[in-house]
């Protein structure tokens, strides 16, 4: 640690000491409403499927950086393009072949990809795909399923009953919010040929977690193409994770636009848009001196440092059986984690979408419990799911099964 730069160094002793410090500088004393439980953890280092506590303590890891690291933490190949490229400078102001070939791996991976362009975020990325949707069609409205999350610019955080605090109503009343369990109000949704663009988790909500009806994302393919919508589909967590060519490989449906985050850029900031070259030449045609139509700026698109981290990434799944491995990981955890809900007799489900492990409690208190229960017992969850990585090994499903054990007990003894 002495050598590290001071900046780096971590000087707390203690949660306490950090928590305090926290609740004075932080805006909701937090960086992320997701982190923001209580008690809270600070981490101090991470490698593999690991974590560390400001007290020594080591946690198995399944939030994996809200499922960024689908190779779990500081993967030797991702640490040494990133080392390799801080060296030679992290923004040169200019153009460079990394953006080149990380666009590359995603458009070949992606059969509905003919271009591409990057952010710096999901969040980005979905504001940008609705922002080319409503150029292309000239259209303001947009639509977007019940529960569904997409980031947290305005058109996508609306509720369907004004939206949160700070979205004026007018922004709001853009956006149509459909139930994915009524059909036919998708048909009323569109049918007026008011709305630019549906945008959907094609794995239904929260990557799986909540599946869409069988036949849906068809139904809305066909639906969006007879009313001249552009279908989004948002692979920010399943794109590169759940297949190669993402969620849309799985269910055989081609959006018109799609986007991406999280697993694309091995673990550094980035996202992109991604679909037909009708739409996306809106971002300026490859002529000189020609105008874009749609002006999307932003100093850190695809910066050569996260470039260079999502190349590593986009390699590895192109090229190894990343995909397969994680998803068989995933498989023994799921059979682990429904084998001890039923040993333990709490009420309860757990499904899977390839590497990524969902459980719901039928109980909404013991649902909310259940994640620091797990922390206690050494492992993190992200809210009740975990998120699988290739250095997730029988080990930490060992671990995990023993947690979930200590945690369910205490549930269903409702101490
Ligand atoms: N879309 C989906 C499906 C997401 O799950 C998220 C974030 O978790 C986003 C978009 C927003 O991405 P970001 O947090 O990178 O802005």
């Amino acid at each position: 640690m002495d050598t590290l730069p001071r900046a780096a160094a971590p000087r707390a002793q203690t949660d306490q000491e950090l928590d305090a410090r926290a609740q004075a500088v932080l805006g909701g004393g937090s960086t992320h409403i997701v982190r923001s439980y209580r008690p809270r953890i600070y981490v101090v280092r991470a490698q593999g499927s690991r974590k560390w506590l400001i007290d020594g303590r080591e946690l198995v890891d399944y939030t994996m950086g809200h499922g960024a690291l689908l190779f779990g933490h500081s993967h030797p190949e991702i640490t040494a393009a990133v080392a390799y490229q801080a060296a030679r400078g992290t923004h040169y102001g200019a153009a460079n072949e990394a953006e080149i070939e990380w666009a590359e791996r995603i458009a070949r991976m992606v059969a509905s990809v003919e271009r591409v362009r990057f952010t710096s975020s999901g969040t980005e990325a979905t504001l940008l795909a609705l922002r080319l949707a409503r150029a292309f069609t000239g259209r303001e409205m947009v639509a977007k399923l019940v529960g569904h999350f997409h980031g947290w610019h305005d058109a996508v955080q609306v509720d369907g009953h004004g939206g949160p605090a700070g979205i004026p109503e007018e922004t709001a009343s853009l956006t149509r919010v459909v139930d994915p369990a009524l059909p036919a109000v998708l048909d009323q949704a569109l049918g007026d040929g008011k709305v630019a663009a549906l945008i959907l988790e094609a794995s239904g909500a929260h990557y799986g977690g909540t599946p869409l009806p069988p036949g849906f994302v068809d139904q809305a393919r066909e639906l969006c193409t007879r009313t001249g919508t552009l279908l989004v589909v948002d692979e920010v967590v399943t794109g590169f994770r759940v297949a190669r060519g993402g969620m849309q490989e799985l269910l055989g449906v081609r959006p018109d636009l799609s986007t991406f985050a999280k697993a694309m850029a091995g673990g550094l900031p980035g996202g992109a848009v991604g679909g037909r070259a009708a739409v996306m030449d809106l971002l300026g045609p490859a002529r000189e001196g020609a105008e874009p139509v749609v002006e999307h700026p932003g100093t850190f698109n695809a910066n050569p440092l996260c470039a260079a981290a999502g190349c590593a990434a986009l390699r590895l799944i192109e090229e190894t059986d990343a995909i397969e491995r994680t998803s068989a990981t995933a498989a023994e955890l799921e059979a682990v984690w429904r084998d001890r809900l039923r040993a333990q007799g709490v009420p309860g489900s757990v499904r899977r979408l390839a590497s990524i492990v969902h459980c719901e409690l039928n109980d909404p208190d013991a649902a909310a419990r259940l994640p620091a229960l797990m922390r206690e017992a050494g492992v993190d969850l992200f809210r009740t799911s975990a998120f699988v990585s290739t250095a997730h090994d029988d080990a930490d499903i060992e671990l995990t099964a023993t947690a979930l054990d200590h945690s369910l007990a205490r549930l269903a003894a409702g101490s």
